[in-house]
């Protein structure tokens, strides 16, 4: 049956975008679409909006509802995959949306929610440089830091769809109280936002850096991203800022590999942009501190996938044989 259905189509359901487009079972996109959303956008106003994006993508490929799996949605926040629903995205301010089944009455096909982080690591599983092992995470960096772990061939989603929060997994049971409830989380040492936050900190307290004029002295203008550029020209601060994070992000890390022994770690995100500094010193403490056995087990890599990632996973969860092609 599913030898007349070649295609997936794959949501990437943001704050800021939605994009759309049609997949098939090599991770080839035949047509792609996107629309603006704001956080003020009712919900209805922007599930409207999706549906719309999936007849401009059927009507520009020239592919039938009858040749589609399924509708994938990828999407930050929290979700019911067993339900289709959203419980909640403060990106996108809703609460308890039915989406699925709404995108389910409108075109007749089966639709599936995944989180963006499960997402990017089964667009690495299906279709990335990762494609053929059964034992990869994906971990991503960048405003906040979270992982997609794909175990014996099977994502871990637990009971609740929320497993993979590497972000608030305590490296100091001490630490600065995190707005999840735990201390010393890992977010805090490594996302986008800590690197910002102590970047500010510091040249609050008059340390010199580059960082101080690239954003015309608005030190709340700093970004990951201008940490990163200030650390290719060579700024002190900005490569000190980015070993730090690259020490928490190796012990956290550790953790992971320790618990999981993957084959692969592929990271994304944002911060990963700029991200040697930091991978290079994760590694030189994965090496110091992991047993030595499972980390020579892991190829630590960065995604090729840019911003593709969502719309790719999202479809993917409809060609498990996509995942079985090659050995890495
Ligand atoms: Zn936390």
């Amino acid at each position: 049956m599913t030898q007349d259905k070649p295609y997936a189509i794959g949501i990437d359901l943001g704050g800021t975008k939605i994009i759309a487009a049609i997949v098939d079972q090599n991770g080839c996109i035949l047509s792609q679409a996107n629309a603006p959303t704001q956080k003020e956008d009712e919900a209805d106003a922007v599930i409207l909006r999706i549906g719309d994006l999936v007849q401009s993508v059927l009507a520009d490929s020239g592919v039938g509802l009858a040749q589609i799996r399924g509708i994938g949605i990828a999407t930050a926040g929290i979700i019911d995959t067993h339900r289709h629903m959203v419980i909640f995205a403060s990106n996108l301010n809703w609460s308890d949306v039915a989406i699925g089944d709404r995108l389910h009455e409108r075109f007749g096909v089966p639709v599936q929610l995944i989180n963006d982080a499960n997402a990017a690591a089964v667009a690495e599983w299906a279709f990335g440089s990762a494609s053929g092992t059964d034992d990869l995470i994906y971990v991503t960096v960048s405003t906040g830091v979270g992982a997609g772990i794909i175990s014996g061939g099977r994502l871990i989603t637990g009971i609740g769809d929320s497993a993979g929060e590497f972000g608030h997994i305590s490296l100091d049971p001490e630490g600065p109280l995190c707005a999840c409830g735990n201390r010393g989380c890992l977010e805090n040492y490594v996302s986008g936002l800590a690197l910002a936050k102590m970047a500010q900190e510091q040249l609050q307290s008059g340390t010199a850096s580059s960082l101080r004029t690239c954003t015309t002295g608005e030190l709340s203008r700093i970004t990951a991203k201008e940490i990163g550029e200030q650390a290719q020209s060579g700024d002190a601060l900005s490569i000190d800022l980015l070993r730090q994070a690259g020490y928490y992000l190796g012990v956290g890390l550790t953790n992971l590999i320790h618990l999981f022994n993957p084959q692969v770690i592929v990271f994304g995100g944002g911060v990963m942009n700029n991200g040697q500094i930091l991978l290079e010193e994760a590694q030189r403490v994965i090496r110091q501190r992991c047993i030595s056995r499972m980390a020579s087990q892991a190829t630590i890599q960065l995604s090729t996938m840019g911003a593709e990632a969502g719309v790719l996973g999202a479809a993917g969860m409809y060609f498990p044989a996509a995942r079985k092609k090659v050995a890495v």
